[in-house]
């Protein structure tokens, strides 16, 4: 691996940083996890994705016949790094759902219908969407998954749950994954129908999360009636096409650049601030912890463009998705421990009271930054990968 980047690499992260420059304001520090999940922030946002869009930038990595620049993994990666360690604000449903995911697929096995239907709405920035895969006893085994669509003339009836579903309550379709064959071993039974969240029969119940803001749902389908044509890609084939859309950006970047931004914010803290300093003075074991973090944050971040670096060389990053994944979720939990400790009695204090230090973000960061590590796999599980095809242990 070459762990420099080119000109033309260097020169796109400058053009990335000066548009995040004149757009957002000079003493920008993000959104706040409140106010993202507010419906006045989910506007905020939306509207910057169509302004991504307008510059043709909302899919930098779609191929040019579908609207994309055709850029390359690290390209991207940049791109997100950039977005992300500057907080820009983003709608996961479009950035993360149909952008990276719903698109990429649809390219592979979309009818030129359905092509033409979702493919330049979500390069507008016009169309969020929700993944509908894990259930109730459905997640880390997602073959499990129960929600059933029976064939009923030329629509299929669906009914079934589904939970943690990021953004539904915000999202005009759904990538929905269904049983249609249960009579057939559970990986060779699954089809994936794209559904119109509008359909009768869908309801979205909001799942608070432990800083009380809502992001995630639950989402029950009683008899909904879906025309055959919305079925993406062949019946009972679900599983193995889902596996090979998974070539969009995987390397995880977003966690290792939250987490290298959030460490700088404590840096600074400790640097700027009186009551930082007193924490941190004489404490060898503070400081200690910052410099261990900062050069796990650059870990990180080489393990990150490791990833994104083996996809534009043709390879198929396995067990080396999952390092990336597991070493920068652990790390962002492990830097908002120490901003904790850091803060001491004003860890306690949430962005509304104005004795808030770092605008109260960090306790938020500390409890938000636990469901990362189960979502998009656990770190169990991705341990169990790295083991397995990465030591080669057996199973
Ligand atoms: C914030 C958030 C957003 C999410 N957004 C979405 C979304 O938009 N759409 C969607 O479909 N899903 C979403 N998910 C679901 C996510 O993919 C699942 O939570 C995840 O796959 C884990 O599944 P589970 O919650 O059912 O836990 P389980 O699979 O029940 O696991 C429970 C515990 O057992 C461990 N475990 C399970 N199997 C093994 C094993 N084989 N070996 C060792 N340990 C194991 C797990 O690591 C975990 O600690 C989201 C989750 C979160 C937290």
């Amino acid at each position: 691996m070459d762990f420099g980047f080119t000109a033309k690499q260097q020169a796109w992260r400058q053009q990335v940083r000066d548009f995040l420059g004149e757009e957002l304001p000079s003493d920008w520090r993000g959104m706040g996890r409140s106010f993202e999940a507010s419906d006045e922030g989910f506007a905020y946002s939306r509207q910057f994705a169509r302004k991504l869009a307008q510059k043709g930038w909302l899919a930098v990595s779609w191929p040019k016949e579908y609207g994309g620049r055709a850029a390359s993994h690290t390209e991207q990666t940049i791109f997100n790094e950039e977005m992300v360690y500057n907080r820009a604000p983003n709608v996961v449903g479009i950035q993360y759902i149909a952008v990276a995911f719903v698109g990429p697929a649809l390219m592979i096995y979309g009818t030129e219908e359905q092509k033409k239907r979702h493919l330049p709405a979500i390069l507008a920035g016009e169309e969020v969407w929700c993944q509908g895969f894990s259930e109730p006893n459905a997640g880390s085994d997602l073959a499990s998954l129960q929600t059933r669509a029976v064939e009923e003339g030329d629509d299929y009836v669906i009914n079934g749950e589904k939970l943690w579903t990021t953004g539904a309550h915000h999202a005009d379709w759904c990538i929905l994954g269904t049983r249609t064959d249960p009579t057939a071993p559970k990986h060779k039974g699954i089809s994936y129908f794209l559904l119109d969240m509008k359909t009768p029969g869908v309801t979205v119940e909001p799942l608070l999360d432990l800083t009380g803001s809502h992001h995630v749902n639950h989402t029950i389908l009683q008899d909904v009636k879906i025309p055959r044509t919305q079925m993406l890609g062949e019946k009972n084939r679900g599983w193995y096409e889902m596996a090979t859309t998974l070539d969009f950006e995987r390397s995880s970047i977003l966690y290792s650049a939250g987490a290298r931004r959030s460490l700088k914010e404590l840096v600074d803290y400790v640097k700027e601030t009186k009551s930082g300093r007193k924490r941190s003075d004489g404490a060898t074991t503070i400081r200690h912890r910052l410099a261990e973090l900062a050069i796990e944050a650059e870990a990180a971040r080489v393990m990150a463009y490791r990833v994104a670096w083996m996809q534009d060389a043709g390879k198929i990053p396995n067990y080396e998705a999952s390092i990336s994944k597991l070493f920068s979720t652990e790390l962002s939990q492990r830097i908002f421990n120490v901003g904790m400790q850091l803060l001491g009695p004003y860890a306690e204090l949430i962005p509304d009271s104005r004795w808030a230090a770092l605008g109260g973000e960090i306790p938020n960061s500390y409890m938000s930054s636990i469901p990362a590590t189960l979502a998009g796999g656990s770190s169990e599980i991705q341990r169990n990968i790295i083991a397995t095809r990465g030591l080669g242990l057996p199973r």
